[in-house]
């Protein structure tokens, strides 16, 4: 059996988790251990780090998991007013709260202009642990309701806009994707390429198997699409046994020796259905391309690609047409 039949749904749909480690950045070796333990032992998780350098790679390698920054001002280097700033113009890196830690001498300018250079709080040196730990804490909350809130955006978004079986994008995305792309493509006078694709008997796999074989079939076309492309183009599930992949860059004939690899793909893996019985599967394609040939024109790019679809179907199937020329690739 080369597809398992319990193959998890795409995990791209589940919710991330909240950030939940507080970063402590503070020269003073003392100063930095001291803020650690009264954060840990308030049941917080801590990372450190000794410089403005070092907490901005860390923040910057995971900014999902960084819930709130204790900073402190006074660093060599790079003091904290610079990781401040550093912070808040990475739109990444700009929604999670900093406490600002100021010398007691100069308290008043510190405040203000941390404040100007977006912390949300502060706190003098040396400061009182249980205040230290309550204002870590109201903002390690704050952070997780801003968080939930954009991630559910976030997640709600891409749920409307993925096909929840295959995990491919859907319609909707392929409409817009297909816009801009145009767009693009025609503005800079760059190739752009449609392949559809359209599983041949597909119909017949769903009344002699069942559906859920069906879908194991459409999951299978799905992971050989996608494991053939490069990263620049991007796969689609139209509906029903229908896919696209819009190639950006791409003229005809790259585009449809990108076919000819999804091709290749599902020969070398037949299915086998629980009844034992085995099936090679395979689709009809029709490439149709914005490219110099074409003079760059993305008008009607899916009519002329489904055109070719339609041909090839007509001439056979397992093969894949380009747009009014004559048979360009049989899959046997
Ligand atoms: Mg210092």
């Amino acid at each position: 059996m080369n597809q398992r039949p319990d193959t998890p749904p795409p995990s791209s749909l589940s919710l991330p988790p909240p950030p939940d480690t507080i970063l402590v950045v503070d020269d003073d070796v003392a100063t930095r251990l001291l803020t650690s333990r009264w954060l840990s032992r308030a049941g917080m998780k801590v990372v450190e780090a000794e410089d403005g350098q070092q907490a901005l790679d860390i923040v910057r390698a995971q900014p999902e998991l960084i819930s709130v920054i204790v900073l402190d001002v006074m660093m060599p280097v790079m003091d904290g007013y610079e990781v401040l700033a550093r912070l808040s113009s990475d739109p990444e890196t700009a929604g999670i709260p900093v406490v600002l830690l100021t010398a007691h001498a100069n308290d008043e300018e510190d405040v203000i202009r941390g404040i100007q250079h977006g912390a949300y709080d502060h706190l003098a040196k040396p400061y009182r642990g249980p205040v230290l730990v309550a204002r870590v804490k109201a903002l390690v909350e704050k952070r997780r309701r801003e968080f939930n809130v954009y991630s559910r955006l976030r997640h709600a978004e891409r749920q409307a806009t993925t096909d929840p079986l295959t995990g491919l994008s859907n319609r909707r995305d392929f409409e817009r994707a297909l816009t801009r792309e145009s767009a693009f493509a025609e503005r800079h006078r760059e190739p752009l390429s449609l392949l559809l694709i359209d599983i041949d008997h597909f119909k017949s796999v769903n009344d002699l198997f069942g559906h859920a074989e069906g879908d194991r079939v459409l999951q299978l076309v799905s992971e050989c699409i996608q494991s053939t492309l490069r990263r620049s183009d991007h796969a689609y599930r139209l509906g029903g046994e229908e896919f696209a992949v819009l190639l950006r860059g791409t003229d005809s004939s790259a585009a449809l020796a990108a076919g000819q690899r999804i091709q290749a793909a599902l020969k070398a893996q037949p299915v086998i259905f629980t009844t034992g019985d085995e099936r090679t599967i395979t689709f009809s394609g029709g490439v149709a391309a914005a490219d110099l040939d074409t003079e760059f024109v993305t008008r009607e790019l899916v009519e002329r690609a489904d055109q070719a679809l339609y041909a090839a179907k007509r001439s056979g199937r397992d093969r894949i047409l380009h747009e009014e020329r004559p048979l360009v690739s049989v899959g046997e």
